[in-house]
């Protein structure tokens, strides 16, 4: 009675997200890195959608060495449920907010003085506040800039009440030129910590690490990485910029609905809602509740969008603000109540991320992230 499970009679849409590809996912991550250098876990935006506490659990009791997100709201509600590891707030604060992070558990990301006064003077009371400082080695978005870093990490470090405990930077990319200007980057970071390092200033976490480069195998001298995309099975690469993800596993596993009506139709009659008018050989469509409203897209241009129903692959006639038409030509006992699944299946007819990603027009993190809050969201391989 698996749908039964999955999705209840009036709400029948569904996401399954297979924590246990998340777990085997971090062993991937660690197998590629020199041995010694941590782990810490991205989940902003929700953890890329697929939801901040059920992944933040899994990755703790995996033994990750820390997070790392944007979102305030989700870091204290993590805190309030009882996720322990050391959360590092990205620079998404204003000054103002610095004390409130500090005082919910939260180690602030520090970007210029006026926050670090704040921090210092959250402080006052009682022990120093654990901070981060970010540099910024070229992406251009956020962090102090490389050339100044030095003086600011020594500034910071005679202040009472501060402790600077790591060091950062982000350095992602797509595609070949980007690689190029990263490897650059890396080294230039690489030199930055060494002059920290023999000025005695450099703090216990050094990172600059993440996805794009772990899957090409830069190699820096930081101690740890801040891994996103491939924790969730996804790339962090352009499509068609070659990159050996095979022993990746996308989190997301499963995207459904069911049929909640079969219809046949006599040759002759229209199907406007699949552009066919006076159709020459009868016909019968399958509708789900399931729709742009829910996170799927248009089909794009050009595409052949399918669902998986009773083991066949049927065609997607069209997609609706709250409907999703299909063929059923090919499946004749299809019936009211039957899965229509968009991702998933078995061996037979299995539509892949990669595949439901294409159609649609999207990236595959788009794609997680587009369903992501809009569907019934079940967790499965808990570990
Ligand atoms: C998102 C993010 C990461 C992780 O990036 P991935 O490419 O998803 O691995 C690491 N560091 C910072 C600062 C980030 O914002």
């Amino acid at each position: 009675m698996k749908h039964l499970r999955m999705s209840s009679a009036v709400n029948p849409n569904w996401a399954t997200y297979d924590l246990s590809n998340l777990v085997d996912n971090l062993s991937e991550v660690r197998r590629q890195l020199a041995p010694g250098r941590d782990v810490f876990a991205a989940i902003k935006g929700n953890a890329y959608g697929h939801g901040a506490f059920p992944v933040a659990r899994t990755l703790e009791r995996a033994g990750i060495s820390a997070f790392m997100t944007g979102s305030y709201d989700e870091a204290t509600e993590l805190r309030e449920l009882g996720i322990r590891a050391p959360i590092v707030m990205f620079a998404g604060a204003l000054p103002d907010g610095i004390p409130d992070i500090i005082n919910a558990g939260l180690i602030p990301t520090i970007v210029d003085m006026a926050s670090a006064r704040a921090a210092a003077q959250a402080s006052m009371s009682g022990t120093p506040a654990s901070i981060y400082v970010k540099v910024n080695m070229g992406l251009g978005r956020l962090g102090v800039a490389a050339s100044e870093a030095e003086t600011f990490i020594a500034t910071l470090s005679e202040m009472p009440g501060l402790k600077v405990d790591g060091i950062y930077t982000h350095l992602p990319y797509g595609n070949e030129a980007g690689l190029e200007w990263a490897r650059g980057r890396y080294v230039a970071f690489d030199d930055l910590i060494r002059r920290l390092d023999t000025a005695g200033l450099v703090p216990p976490v050094t990172q600059a690490g993440a996805s794009s480069s772990v899957v090409s195998g830069i190699v820096d001298q930081a101690n740890s990485v801040c891994v996103g995309h491939l924790l969730y099975g996804l790339s962090p690469y352009e499509p068609g910029f070659p990159a050996d993800l095979a022993n990746y596993k996308p989190v997301i596993s499963e995207i459904g609905s069911r049929l909640v009506q079969v219809t046949a139709h006599r040759q002759g009659s229209d199907v406007v809602i699949a552009g066919m008018q006076g159709i020459r050989t009868g016909k019968r469509i399958g509708v789900a509740p399931i729709g742009a409203a829910h996170g799927l897209h248009r089909p794009a241009p050009g595409s052949a969008p399918v669902a998986v129903i009773r083991g066949m692959r049927v065609p997607i006639l069209a997609v609706s603000l709250e409907h999703l038409t299909v063929d059923l030509d090919a499946v004749e006992t299809a019936e009211v109540g039957d899965e229509v699944l968009l991702l998933g299946g078995d061996e037979d007819a299995r539509i892949s991320l990669d595949e439901l990603a294409g159609w649609s027009g999207l990236s595959c993190l788009d794609t997680v992230l587009a369903v992501s809050g809009r569907l019934d969201a079940h967790y499965i391989g808990e570990a």
